[in-house]
């Protein structure tokens, strides 16, 4: 196709706008987020030939298919330096099939062992890409640089996709004492002459908000254009470009499966997918959408199961719901917030519909879909939800009943996948590398409640002692290089900060400076 155009879900902006700018803006103004006008079909043939490919010439074919404004050759060259020798299995997301027939599609090979570094191995590239194009043809005239709050995961993926990128610097901010061991080495050892990581005092909801007043404050905004011609950008998981690379691997999966001879050309597959944001399962569903014969999405939730409660009953709502805290952290989430998209494409595109119901939200703190929505949405979802003591369980079991070892998120959507599984098979999302929660892979393989102190002799050894252990005590697969060195490389960042906005402000300048 030609170019192909991005719209928004609150039908907001004046007019469409190609990739390249939807990239570099991430949110639409008036809070919507951006969908492509067209979403391309692949027939059935396209969709097999993938599998003789190398993946980065796969994603660059689907790339191409959404009609991307920047040159083809340029697209063919960003995707081999997306996914290359920065993977440690040339296979880039290899699937692993249990003895008990189900396929585990590891998105983990990545350089910070996460799922996240499947898109941020690539946005960043195209971001640089995107902001040097839009500078050439006149529409912009200024650099960026990337402010991330984290939690843990996202902050060392965004690090170390953005680092040394063209045009654009990053800044971390994550709460002092409020990642693990393994997530603050991962971060604080970080390499690159663009990028810089602060703790901050306080909990993760205190950088996060820290955060949002920075990019509120306009007179700030101001002054760091005026002085250093940057603007601050969010690159977070709402951003169409972090989607995209999303949706490449659902389409190669299946592509795979096939060559393989393990699901017959053209035969249905339901996906598992353990959920928080949306955007993982959401990519799945556009890869329905464009022609995999995917049948079932199953969204699989932890103890935040707001979203397992809305696809079983239409309603979504957090107004009396607590925030718990379990073993697979990067879903503990309630605002889910790619869920906006899903909705605006199961309305028919329908921005009305989305800006009541983002508007219910907000106010009451709850909205209800009206019944052809819901009936469209179970027609491409089932739900279940695990608790904290059944994941741990779920790691043991699958340890021991089909050797292999995996992560506290990976077993959330294993386990809701048994229980929900049909006639189809089955691909589950396996989202990190056990090695990234060795506390509670720990527990799990021990037999020790979630929550429950580890023994002082093991709570006393630092996250990488500890997967040593494990390693050496199971036949799981060993601990990735950039894990296992992190208690020999020097800390880089050190700096403990306040939550208030000047703080973070004045940490931005001196940085910049
Ligand atoms: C981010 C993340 C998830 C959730 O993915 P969403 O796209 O936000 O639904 C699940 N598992 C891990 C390990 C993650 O880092």
């Amino acid at each position: 196709m030609g170019t192909n155009n991005y719209i928004d879900t609150r039908g907001k902006i004046a007019e469409p706008i190609p990739f390249t700018q939807a990239v570099v803006e991430g949110l639409a103004e008036g809070g919507g987020l951006f969908v492509p006008e067209q979403v391309p079909t692949l027939n059935l043939e396209d969709i097999l030939a993938l599998a003789k490919l190398p993946y980065y010439e796969r994603a660059a074919r689907i790339y191409k298919a959404f009609g991307i404004d920047l040159p083809e050759e340029e697209i063919d060259e960003l995707m081999q330096a997306a996914y290359g020798s920065n993977f440690d299995d040339e296979a880039i997301c290899p699937i692993t099939t249990l003895a008990d027939g189900t396929h585990i599609l590891e998105l983990w090979h990545g350089p910070t062992s996460a799922f996240k570094d499947m898109a941020l191995q690539c946005l960043p590239l195209f971001f640089s890409a995107s902001a040097a194009h839009l500078r050439e043809a006149g529409k912009l005239d200024h650099e960026f640089m990337i402010l991330v709050a984290t939690s843990g995961d996202t902050g060392k993926a965004a690090l170390e996709g953005f680092a040394n990128k063209q045009g654009v610097s990053i800044g971390v901010l994550y709460p002092d004492g409020g990642v693990s061991d393994i997530q603050r080495k991962q971060m604080a050892t970080q390499a690159g002459n663009n990028v810089y990581v602060w703790a901050v005092r306080g909990n993760f909801d205190d950088c996060q908000t820290g955060a949002k007043t920075v990019f509120n404050d306009e007179s700030f905004a101001a002054k760091l254009m005026d002085e250093h011609k940057i603007a601050l950008s969010s690159a977070n998981s709402i951003n169409w470009g972090r989607l995209l690379p999303q949706v490449v691997y659902y389409i190669s999966a299946y592509s795979e499966l096939v060559a393989r001879g393990q699901v017959e050309a053209g035969a249905p597959i339901d996906v598992c997918v353990p959920t928080g944001n949306f955007g993982n399962i959401l990519a799945a569903w556009y890869a329905k959408q464009m022609g995999t014969p995917i049948e079932r999405l199953i969204c699989a939730s932890n103890e935040n199961r707001v979203l397992t409660d809305f696809i079983n009953t239409g309603t979504y709502d957090i107004s009396d719901r607590d925030f718990v805290l379990t073993p697979s952290p990067s879903m503990d989430i309630l605002v889910s917030s790619n869920l906006e998209r899903q909705l605006f494409e199961l309305t028919g595109r329908n921005a009305e519909a989305i800006r009541t119901w983002m508007n219910d939200l907000s106010t009451t703190r709850s909205f209800r879909v009206d019944a052809e929505t819901f009936a469209k949405l179970r027609a491409d979802f089932v739900s279940d939800s695990v608790n904290s003591a059944e994941c741990l369980e779920t790691i043991r079991s699958c340890y021991e009943d089909q050797n292999y070892l995996m992560d506290p998120h990976t077993a959330v959507a294993y386990e809701v996948a048994q229980r929900l599984r049909g006639e189809n098979p089955v691909l589950v999302a396996s989202t990190a590398h056990w090695a990234k929660f060795g506390d509670n892979v720990y527990r799990a393989l021990k037999g020790i409640a979630p929550g429950e102190a580890l023994p002082e002799d093991v709570a006393a050894l630092t996250g990488c002692q500890l997967n040593e252990r494990i390693a050496s005590e199971t036949k799981a697969a060993p601990v990735p290089a950039g894990l296992a060195n992190l208690d020999t490389t020097p800390l880089r960042f050190t700096d403990v900060i306040d939550s208030s906005t000047a703080a973070i402000e004045q940490a931005v300048q001196a940085f910049l400076q």
